[in-house]
């Protein structure tokens, strides 16, 4: 740990926790930001140049043990009950030796990528190589079945994750894969350990449909896999809104998805500041669903974060690409909310105030954005055309 001080300045700084900053500088010491300003720097300063220096991103959600996927599962538009299909005969070959290989390769791109923190839905068991790497892994450790035999057994090496991984969560998977009974069991093991839950929900109209009606492409998908169980669907009346109430029941969790959210759902997600729903750009555009209602979260003030979801519906796990993703189709979000969704939104629905943002205390892990841009219009066109890359030297 380097316990001199060291000052960077730039042409600009995004704390994302505070204004962007023209001409600004950080003074690091201990591999933490000390002490932050604007133009003049410090003369000892190093100056980056014409660069914006931004906090760390943080992937909210995604699933590494898919890492060795060149390319996603199916073709783009494929429907979500069809994709399932084909990731389940794809996982029957995965053992506990190729999802550790498959998961070593994905913290290599997230690394590499300027990805410091991420959620990993995880299935156990699994050993995780140790944080050597620099990247913050918070494992949720997934839970699925629809019969009783089977949730109850996924449970119990969820209970032992979380004995193994003192940060870790529990993801029950989806209320179309997991029974109402194991649901609840989930949400009662993240209340009785204190630990977070990620789950997928309202991830496609089908979803809707099935939970509503018992019918629709999700009842068939499960009945020609052999899983469906007659007495789980419908569900009593408004789903989500009873899943939105579950998971605020729990200390913190994280919804994932919400492609399909409706206005008195998002009503009722903004009353929990303690649920943050987890926004995959790219996996949203693969299947090809309808706009996202990502404007009306924001706008209705529920916490928003991004995440690749797994490279077996993502042709790759930089998080920046999401970012560009967002800058180049949905002009009608201000860039700065979307900076704060690919950091400090995920540090906060990941449970830490110490990365994905550059403020006194933080970890001093960052990246820069090559720009020359004076004015902030004209930074925000330069970081929807140019690569992020990590600058991780600082936190040493
Ligand atoms: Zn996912």
């Amino acid at each position: 740990m380097n316990n001199h001080s060291q000052v960077l300045s730039a042409r600009w700084i995004i704390p994302v926790t505070g204004n962007p900053i023209n001409g600004g500088w950080v003074r690091i010491q201990g591999g933490r930001v000390v002490e932050m300003g604007s133009k003049p720097a410090p003369c000892h300063a190093q100056s980056l140049g014409d660069v914006a220096i931004f906090p760390g991103l943080v992937n909210a959600h995604t699933h590494l043990e898919f890492s060795d996927c060149q390319r996603p599962i199916g073709e783009s538009g494929i429907s979500l009950p069809e994709w399932i299909g084909k990731v389940i005969s794809t996982r029957q070959s995965s053992d506990e030796t190729s999802r550790e290989q498959a998961i070593g390769i994905g913290i290599g791109e997230l690394v590499k990528t300027g990805t410091c923190l991420a959620g990993e839905i995880t299935t156990p068991p699994c050993e995780y190589p140790g944080n050597e790497s620099g990247l913050d892994l918070v494992p949720f450790a997934e839970v699925l079945g629809l019969s009783a035999e089977r949730g109850s057994q996924r449970l119990e090496l969820a209970r032992s994750n979380l004995r193994r991984y003192p940060q870790g969560g529990v993801s029950p998977h989806a209320p179309y894969s997991t029974s109402r009974e194991t649901l609840g069991a989930c949400f009662e093991l993240a209340r009785k350990h204190h630990r977070p839950i990620a789950m997928h929900v309202a991830e496609s109209p089908a979803e809707r449909e099935l939970l509503r009606t018992g019918t629709g492409p999700f009842a068939d998908a499960l009945q020609s896999l052999g899983v469906w169980e007659i007495e789980q669907f419908p569900w009593p009346e408004s789903p989500f809104l009873k899943l939105i109430e579950q998971l605020a029941s729990t200390p913190r969790s994280l919804l994932v998805h919400g492609n399909d959210l409706n206005e008195s759902e998002i009503r009722l997600l903004a009353e929990y500041p303690h649920i943050t729903v987890v926004y995959c750009p790219r996996t949203h555009h693969f299947f090809r669903y309808d706009s996202h209602p990502v404007d009306q979260l924001l706008s209705s003030g529920v916490r928003v974060a991004l995440g690749t979801d797994s490279r077996a519906s993502n042709p790759d796990l930089n998080l920046w690409n999401e970012v560009q993703f967002l800058l180049n189709h949905r002009s009608d979000l201000d860039p700065l909310s979307v900076f704060r969704m690919a950091t400090w939104s995920g540090s906060e629905a990941l449970g830490r105030t110490d990365i994905g943002c550059i403020r006194p205390g933080c970890i001093a892990k960052f990246g820069m954005v090559r720009s020359d841009a004076s004015s902030l219009e004209d930074l925000f066109g330069d970081c929807a055309m140019n690569g992020y890359e990590p600058l991780w030297q600082f936190a040493a």
